[in-house]
């Protein structure tokens, strides 16, 4: 008798994100769930990409990525955050963010190694972990503010903790942590033996003029920290799946090992086509900023009236309400009910959590047309008649 398949992956539900998309169309919703912007980015990346789609060479490019894009992806840290990165020892180009995570948490966990989550966590962190043996350990961040509090993440850390998984802006709930609450995390790392991975893919959404501040700039982070980057999520591409991994030598060397294995490579005509975006058409990204926050504001407006209680958001595609006021039921029934009744798609926090809980909280995305989001809105106030 042939053996079970790995538990790891044959327990897991399909993710959230697939199953309230799936419903969304089923139900013919407006999709606010799963994160994807309904229009496709500059249309100049889309040219490069194809030309050289049809111009070829269409072979392997190199294992690390074409150096066309790595030196981009090192200006691009140089432009905006001063980091000198040297484009042939610090860069490893990976298919999308979830490659990278999944690159960077391979090579750097290990069997019967910890890892650490700051929960609310992205979904694909955990299995990753324990699929190479590691432990997965959780510090919970509370609402309204979800402040990271160095104290707690130091009491989580032990001798065996390899990995710590951080992520701003944060999905779900727009965090972008401060230089204060990172200043204590890298003092905490510096006392650990664990290094960071930091998932940065929300790098430029972030609103109201606030700075992103990647935990590998600061004082004593800069061998410990790798820092996971997406032109999916810069440029509105999220199909094109090229992400990236940077940091320093030692770590990425390991990385590129697992990345040979994962997938190689990335399809070079995408990778030119991402190479051009970062050196030419970051403007895209800064006005896509701009008006993400826009929408963010529209959201919040309406939400509140319609009896939505509102977090804050100060980056990312996504803005956490709470449902209390409207509902007794969990965020999860109460996102199957909305989908079919009001036909509206939402996600809700709880699958964020290992242990299911707040349940409270659902998560709405922004990164749509006024008119989409109109849509929704009109559907949600008449829905709860307002
Ligand atoms: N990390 C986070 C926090 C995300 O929201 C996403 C987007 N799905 C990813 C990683 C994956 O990025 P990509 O689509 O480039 O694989
Ligand atoms: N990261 C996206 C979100 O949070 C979804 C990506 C996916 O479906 N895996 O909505």
């Amino acid at each position: 008798m042939a053996h079970a398949p790995n538990p790891v992956f044959s327990k897991l539900p399909t993710t959230i994100f697939t199953t309230m998309s799936a419903l969304a169309a089923q139900h013919s919703a407006v999709n606010l769930g799963q994160g994807f912007p309904d229009e496709d980015g500059p249309v100049s990346i889309r040219q490069v990409a194809a030309k050289a789609l049809a111009d070829g060479p269409n072979q392997y490019p190199p294992m690390r990525g074409l150096p066309q894009l790595r030196q981009a992806i090192c200006a691009h840290a140089k432009r905006f955050y001063g980091i000198e990165f040297d484009p042939d020892a610090n860069v490893v180009v990976t298919s999308g963010g979830t490659e990278a995570l999944t690159a960077s948490i391979m090579a750097l966990a290990a069997q019967g190694g910890e890892v650490l989550l700051i929960e609310p966590a992205y979904d694909s962190y955990a299995p990753i972990a324990e699929a190479v043996g590691a432990r997965v350990k959780t510090v919970k961040l509370s609402p309204p503010d979800w402040r990271l509090d160095a104290e707690a993440i130091a009491a989580a850390i032990t001798p065996d903790t390899r990995v710590l998984m951080l992520n701003s802006p944060l999905n779900p709930t727009g965090r972008a942590f401060t230089r204060d609450e990172l200043q204590g995390v890298s003092r905490v790392l510096a006392r650990s033996n664990a290094v960071a991975v930091c998932d940065e893919v929300y790098e430029h959404l972030i609103f109201d003029r606030r700075e992103h501040i990647p935990l590998i700039t600061l004082p004593g982070m800069a061998e410990r920290v790798v820092r996971v980057g997406s032109a999916g999520k810069m440029f509105s591409l999220t199909g094109w799946k090229v992400g990236w991994v940077t940091g320093p030598k030692a770590l990425i060397d390991v990385i590129a090992k697992a990345h040979q294995f994962i997938t190689f490579t990335t399809p070079p005509a995408l990778q030119l086509g991402v190479a051009y975006a970062l050196e030419q058409e970051m403007d895209f990204t800064l006005n896509l900023t701009k008006s993400l926050q826009a929408n963010r504001d529209l959201l919040a407006q309406r939400l509140s009236h319609i009896g939505f209680e509102i977090l804050p958001c100060e980056g990312s595609y996504f803005l956490t309400v709470g449902i209390r006021s409207l509902t007794n039921e969990g965020d999860r029934a109460f996102c199957e009910r909305l989908v079919r009744e009001a036909g509206v798609a939402l996600i809700p926090l709880s699958v964020f959590f290992s242990n299911g809980t707040p349940d409270h909280l659902v998560r709405f995305a922004f990164c749509k047309k006024q008119g989409v989001l109109e849509q929704a809105l009109r559907r949600l106030e008449r829905f709860f008649r307002v």
